[in-house]
């Protein structure tokens, strides 16, 4: 595998000549995956801009995914929206799809940077706690899919809605061929799913239903990383920009409070059924931080250790000069 993805590499090189930057998430994620990077003894020292780009739009995709997946835990609690399967999977299929689509019938083309800035996120869930306590990390009787399975099924979605610009992914450790070759008709069925949902409970003028929608609040945080996660949400406008658009598509039969809090010791988001109340931990925040820190630092090691692209980003990531450069 790390033979065959040398060349992926070299090629997504080229394109980024051809294509500029919408693929630059795409091969971080790909040498991410490729572990081969992680022992090149190359000193790393992404600084200044870039860095701060790529640490919050890692953490702003991550943020907007765990929205979009609460909401749709609001949607299928306030709908009457048929499921056959877990209400987990179905919140996942619901994220990936609007990101893809940003609520939309069109293909978002930033949605392939942020939503493999997503799965590598599973990965690296996954692969941390695989290292931390082994197999015996993993609850497989819980209701949400295991990490490294979520991690496949944000590829295999993205792939299928996307299949000629990403088919460097097909057949990799992102995504093996004997999954890849159901995407496409996976994400054909969610982008029905999709239409259905959109024209079934939409909003409509003439409607009884009271004006209700998303409303964000934001309790103050205690940790300077927190606050700086929480000014690159309201600076973003993402966030505002999510819960406006779900208020103007939706015939909300019930308000939904979307609330950013303190959680000490809990990394997590979640929908309270019972107050119809979205909460997202500032701490669940903050993993998404730690995990952008060593998605950048893992990147910079592909950047570096690869003639091309050292070339292309080297002086960003602070690679040094070789000779052969
Ligand atoms: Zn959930």
């Amino acid at each position: 595998m790390v033979v065959a993805m040398m060349p992926v590499l070299r090629q997504k090189a080229a394109a980024f000549r051809r294509g500029g930057f919408l693929l630059f998430a795409a091969l971080f994620s790909v040498a991410l995956v490729s572990s081969v990077y992680a022992d090149e003894p190359i000193p790393v020292k992404p600084s200044g801009e870039e860095r701060k780009e790529v640490l919050r739009d890692f953490v702003l995709a991550n943020v907007e995914f765990t929205l979009l997946h609460e909401i749709g835990h609001a949607l299928i609690h306030q709908f009457p929206i048929p499921l056959f399967g877990r209400e987990e999977d179905a919140a996942d299929q619901i994220a990936t799809t609007f990101m893809i689509l940003r609520h939309n019938t069109d293909i978002d083309p930033t949605a392939m940077n942020k939503l493999l800035m997503v799965s590598v996120e599973w990965l690296s869930e996954w692969e941390d706690a695989e290292a931390a306590h082994g197999s015996s990390a993993h609850a497989f009787w819980d209701s949400h899919s295991l990490a490294i399975q979520r991690f496949y099924n944000v590829n295999c979605l993205l792939f299928g809605a996307n299949p000629d610009e990403l088919s460097f992914l097909l057949d990799t450790e992102m995504l093996p061929a004997e999954r890849g070759f159901d995407c496409e008709q996976a994400y054909s069925q969610a982008f029905e799913a999709n239409l259905w949902l959109l024209s079934s409970f939409a909003r409509s003028e003439s409607s009884l239903v009271p004006y209700n929608g998303i409303v964000v609040e934001y309790e103050a945080t205690r940790n300077p990383r927190h606050e700086m996660v929480r000014r690159w949400l309201i600076e973003s406008g993402m966030v505002q920009e999510i819960a406006s658009r779900a208020t103007e598509l939706f015939a909300w039969p019930q308000p939904v409070r979307l609330f950013f809090d303190n959680c000490p010791g809990s990394a997590e988001a979640y929908y309270n059924r019972n107050v119809y109340e979205i909460v997202v931990c500032y701490e669940l925040l903050d993993v998404f931080l730690e995990k952008s820190e060593i998605f950048l630092s893992r990147s910079a090691v592909a950047v570096c250790a690869n003639a091309g692209l050292r070339r292309l980003y080297g002086e960003s990531f602070g690679c040094g000069t070789r000779p052969e450069d």
